[in-house]
C-alpha cells in the first residue's frame, strides 16, 4: 500500500533513541513522503536537519499556538530564514488552540497572522492546527475569518498558489460546514488519529467530502496513537515509557492510547478508516495520497 505521513514530529525527543529505525519502519510500511513540521525555532531547524539527512523527508518551519507568547523576535527570524530553504516545503505548524490556551488568544492571533503572510510571501502552504474549547467552535470560526481577511480563497492567494492548496487543516477536527468553508478556499484536509476520539464524529462525514487531490493523512507522531497500535509493538517497546514524557508541543499530547508512542507506520490504521468512510479500498486510497501530497507541497527536485 502506498502511504504518506503529512505530519510527524520525528525530531521530538521521543524518537532520540531510535529515529533511524522508526524511519526504516515507515519505509517498510509503504510511506513514500513524510513531512516533519516544527513547533518552535529549534524544532523547525531540527526538521530541516532531518530533511537533509533522510531521503523522503520534507520539513516545515513555524511556531505552534502553544508557543505563541514565548517565541522571541529572534525565533521568528529563524523561522523566516528557514522558510527560504527549498527543503522547507510548508509554513507551520501554527494555528489556534482555544482548548488548552497555553498562550493568550491575542498572542495566538498575532502569531497566526504572521504565518499566513509568510505562506503568501513564500508560496508555501500553511499547516494549521485548530482546536476549540470543548463543545465550542470558536477557534474554527476565527480561523476561517482570519484566513479570509488575509486573502485566502481570493485573488491574493490564487495569484500565489494557483490551483495548489494554500494551506492544510492538520489533524482535522470540527463541524462539516467548517470543512466545507475550508475546501471552498482551496485548502487540503489531513486526517489523523483524532478521528477515533469521542466528540470527533463529524470527521466521518467530512472524510467522504474531501476531493482526492486534497486529501492527506498523518499521524502527528509521537502523539495521537490510533486504536490498534499494539502496546508491545517493536517501536513501542523501544520507546517504553517515552510517550507522555516527550516535549509538550502540540494538541493532545496526552490523547490517544496512554503509554503508546505513535509513529509514522501507524498511518495505515487511519488510511483503513478513511477507505471505509469513502467506500474505497485502502489500496485505492493509497494511490491518491502521493499525488495529493505532491500537489500540495512543492518538493525540491534533485
Ligand atoms: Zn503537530
Amino acid at each position: 500500500m502506498r502511504l504518506i505521513d503529512s505530519h510527524a514530529h520525528l525530531q521530538a525527543s521521543a524518537f532520540d533513541a531510535d529515529r533511524g529505525e522508526v524511519f526504516a519502519a515507515a519505509r517498510r510500511a509503504g510511506i513514500e513522503r513524510l513531512l516533519v513540521p516544527g513547533w518552535d525555532a529549534g524544532s523547525s531547524a531540527a526538521a530541516l536537519g532531518l530533511a537533509m539527512e533522510f531521503d523522503g523527508i520534507d520539513a516545515a518551519a513555524g511556531i505552534h499556538p502553544h508557543d505563541a507568547s514565548t517565541a522571541t523576535p529572534a525565533d521568528w527570524e529563524t523561522v523566516v530564514r528557514l522558510a527560504a530553504d527549498p527543503r522547507v516545503v510548508a509554513i507551520g505548524e501554527t494555528g489556534l488552540d482555544f482548548d488548552r490556551m497555553h498562550a493568550p488568544a491575542e498572542a495566538q492571533l498575532a502569531n497566526l497572522r504572521r504565518h499566513l503572510r509568510l505562506a503568501l510571501d513564500t508560496g508555501k502552504p500553511a499547516i494549521l492546527h485548530c482546536r476549540s474549547a470543548v463543545g465550542r467552535r470558536d477557534a474554527q470560526d476565527m480561523l476561517i475569518a482570519e484566513m479570509r481577511a488575509a486573502g485566502f480563497g481570493a485573488a491574493a492567494a490564487r495569484g500565489v498558489f494557483g490551483d495548489r492548496p494554500p494551506a492544510v487543516l492538520h489533524s482535522f477536527s470540527g463541524p462539516v460546514d467548517y470543512a466545507a468553508a475550508a475546501l471552498d478556499m482551496g485548502l487540503a484536509i489531513a486526517f489523523g488519529g483524532l478521528v477515533f476520539r469521542k466528540g470527533e464524529e463529524a470527521s466521518a462525514e467530512v472524510a467522504a467530502l474531501v476531493p482526492t487531490e486534497r486529501l492527506l493523512i498523518e499521524t502527528d507522531s509521537p502523539y495521537l496513537a490510533p486504536p490498534g497500535v499494539p502496546r508491545n509493538s517493536a517501536t513501542a517497546e523501544r520507546a517504553s515509557g517515552v510517550a507522555g514524557t516527550a516535549a509538550p508541543l502540540t494538541s493532545d499530547g496526552t490523547a490517544g492510547f496512554r503509554g503508546r508512542r505513535n509513529s509514522p507506520e501507524w498511518v495505515r490504521i487511519t488510511a483503513e478508516w478513511l477507505a471505509e468512510r469513502r467506500g474505497a479500498t485502502p489500496d485505492s486510497i493509497g494511490e491518491g495520497l502521493v499525488p495529493a501530497y505532491d500537489a500540495t507541497f512543492r518538493r525540491p527536485t534533485t
